[in-house]
């Protein structure tokens, strides 16, 4: 670790003697009954993030970004937006706001989920979970070799008892409470996929589709990319696509056989349908245990530019290159956003 590294926690203190870069990581642009992720920021909120952006500081491409890494040295107030997964709206609703601004943008896309009628195993379970009219009291599940059995029972009364007044369309995952044993679930749920395989979670998802009497084909506003939207998305000079894997797999968890697979087959069959080299990646889930020296080999031995991460604050001209440091961006109004940036920027 260099002294810049060392040196960059206390930013407050190097405020004025070192350069200060930002990367923003979004999700979703749209506006949507439920999100207890808390993936997606409104249109409206998205077009008030830029505006602030495009005046008081400068909004950079990620490949810009690397060139500056390679000189040692970030513009200052730079900003760089980027956007994982590989959601429809990130056409529909985020290209034409960034085209509006003059802003650009890179988007992770994992490619396994481009042309998908299914969601993403996170919505899905949400779907399934959270918004299905009736489930059974009971729920049976054997998840890596162990028999798991949660109680409904209270549902549907939960429906309209509010546990500690949160309405169940507004709850989130940040909530201390859950207003019905099936968000209780929800959490259970969650934690037990994340670090599972593709496979693993497509089955038990349809084990849970079964016992809910739900269908499988997802809904339309929660569609991934298909190809053609994926070229949209990228034509023009403001949009940069990155690889996001096959098919969002917590890598630190896989072989590394899997996880070569995962990043590489990724990034290739993107620059087959773009029909140009894809040069950036972003680590699915990207927290410190999401991914592993392995991983950050693999994507430099791939001839990968940059990694981004999902931890951190600023940069500066000596971060690493496969450990970029990103912001996650909520739903929030332009008050808040401008006073996170400053706090980000410690202003
Ligand atoms: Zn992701």
């Amino acid at each position: 670790m260099s002294i810049c590294r060392l040196i960059q926690l206390p930013g407050r203190i190097w405020k004025g003697l070192h350069s200060q870069g930002l990367i923003l990581l979004y999700h979703r642009v749209v506006t949507l009954d439920t999100d207890p992720q808390l993936l997606s920021v409104t249109p409206e909120h998205f077009a008030g993030h830029l505006e602030y952006l495009s005046e008081h500081y400068d909004p950079i491409s990620l490949s810009e970004l690397y060139q500056a890494l390679k000189s040692g040295k970030v513009p200052d107030r730079s900003v760089v937006i980027t956007f994982d997964d590989g959601y429809a709206d990130n056409l529909w609703n985020a290209k034409p706001l960034l085209e509006k601004y003059g802003i650009p943008a890179t988007i992770f896309v994992t490619s396994g989920h481009i042309n998908s009628d299914r969601e993403f195993w996170w919505d899905d379970l949400e779907r399934l979970l959270l918004l299905s009219d009736q489930l059974p009291g009971q729920l049976e599940l054997t998840i890596k070799g162990r028999r798991w059995n949660w109680d409904l029972s209270g549902y549907p009364e939960s429906e309209t008892r509010h546990g500690d007044g949160i309405e169940p369309k507004s709850w989130n995952v940040t909530m201390a409470s859950d207003p019905g044993p099936q968000h209780a679930v929800y959490r259970d749920l969650h934690r037990l996929l994340r670090p599972l395989s593709h496979e693993e979670q497509k089955s038990i998802l349809s084990e849970i589709a079964q016992w809910a009497g739900a269908p499988r084909t997802g809904r339309k506003t929660h569609c991934p990319l298909t190809v053609s939207e994926l070229k949209e998305l990228n034509r023009g000079d403001l949009i940069e696509i990155g690889a996001h894997t096959v098919t969002h797999t917590m890598l630190s968890m896989q072989p590394v056989d899997v996880q070569r697979r995962e990043i590489i087959q990724g990034r290739d069959s993107l620059e087959e349908m773009l029909g140009h080299p894809v040069q950036h990646f972003s680590y699915p889930f990207g927290s410190r245990m999401d991914f592993n020296r392995e991983t950050v080999g693999i994507v430099k031995g791939a001839g990968i530019a940059t990694a981004c991460a999902n931890y951190g604050l600023t940069l500066i001209g000596s971060t690493d290159p496969y450990r970029l440091p990103r912001v996650l961006v909520r739903d929030w109004d332009v008050e808040v956003f401008s006073s996170r940036m400053k706090d980000w920027f410690n202003e």
